[in-house]
């Protein structure tokens, strides 16, 4: 089966988040609008989301947290934890049909009845902490999908990796001590970008110390250096964890057009990286890989990331690796 899967459901837009807000919803519609135009949501599999299991997202947030969450929403309150944490009635429900459809794609990749997924959701969820909501993020979607797997699917190794612009801190700290989890993350420079973490000597804890891998890039950093990084350092590691299936967090927040990184990625990029990981999923994991929208807030550059990015997970064998 070499289908393509994409989670979606027009729920994902009632997650308002008010006026002026990065995170909104004409995100969605661009993806969405360029996937549709562009006959890439014809040749794709869609999924529906459903809500997530409350006793999965506990693996990854305090009961406390996730109860806070859905009685803020409920009282109409209009943040949670920090003011770039807007929330709306539907919030809550909306954050759970996110990671719900995130757990469908890897069910039906693991079933064998896709071969890849791409998850256009949000709210987004990696900078998401155990207890707190935290830039933009509520429900750790791409934490939550890799807990799934070696909870329901008996996944010994799952690899991730985290290409937004900003660290995946949430991810990070979900795993820090974790040997059956790889956290690779390449992100600009914690010095200059929220949230302030991701330095190269945060490698892990415990029996888990070296499976975390951060690449802090300097801004300005653009297409040579990812690729540099990507063959170098990304691309090996991950082969060398031997990984049974692959989540990517695709941030497209670090394209030259975006108002929150000065990462200077071009559209291309996006592309070649999604090429490089879908190969080496379908060198190691029988093309198992599942990947999770996090970033990207340029309208117009957000849907031409997204369209390479789907291209590249649908063209199984079209180009070698390095292309
Ligand atoms: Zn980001």
């Amino acid at each position: 089966m070499a289908s393509t899967g994409i989670v979606w459901t027009e729920g994902f837009l009632r997650h308002d988040t008010g006026p002026h807000h990065p995170e909104r919803p004409d995100r969605l519609t661009a993806i969405y609008e360029r996937l549709r135009q562009t006959g890439l949501l014809k040749r794709s599999v869609i999924i529906e989301p459903p809500y997530v299991d409350l006793k999965l997202v506990e693996r990854v947030h305090a009961r406390e947290y996730v109860d806070r969450f859905r009685r803020h929403c409920e009282q109409g309150e209009h943040a949670i934890d920090t003011p770039d944490c807007p929330i709306c009635p539907s919030s809550y429900d909306i954050a759970r049909l996110a990671a719900g459809g995130c757990v469908a794609a890897v069910d039906r990749v693991m079933a064998g009845e896709l071969r890849n997924a791409f998850c256009p959701v949000r709210p987004p969820g990696h900078h998401a902490e155990y207890r707190s909501a935290m830039g933009f993020c509520f429900l750790n979607n791409t934490a939550i999908a890799a807990e799934h797997l070696h909870a329901e699917h008996g996944v010994e190794r799952v690899a991730i990796l985290d290409w937004d612009v900003h660290h995946g801190n949430g991810t990070q700290h979900q795993f820090d001590a974790d040997a059956g989890t790889l956290f690779i993350s390449v992100h600009q420079h914690p010095y200059t970008l929220f949230p302030g973490t991701g330095f190269e000597w945060e490698t892990g804890a415990a029996d888990a110390v070296g499976l975390t891998l951060n690449i802090p890039m300097m801004p300005g950093t653009g297409d040579e250096e990812y690729r540099e990084a990507f063959e170098e350092q990304i691309l090996p590691k991950i082969a060398a964890f031997k990984p049974g299936f692959i989540l990517v967090s695709t941030g497209f927040d670090a394209h030259e057009q975006d108002p929150l990184g000065q990462i200077n990625l071009s559209t291309d990029a996006f592309g070649w990286m999604t090429r490089q990981v879908r190969a080496l999923a379908d060198s190691l994991c029988g093309g198992r890989l599942v990947t999770i929208l996090e970033g990207g807030y340029d309208l117009a550059s957000l849907a031409d990331s997204t369209q390479a990015h789907v291209e590249g997970l649908m063209n199984h064998g079209a180009h070698p690796p390095g292309d």
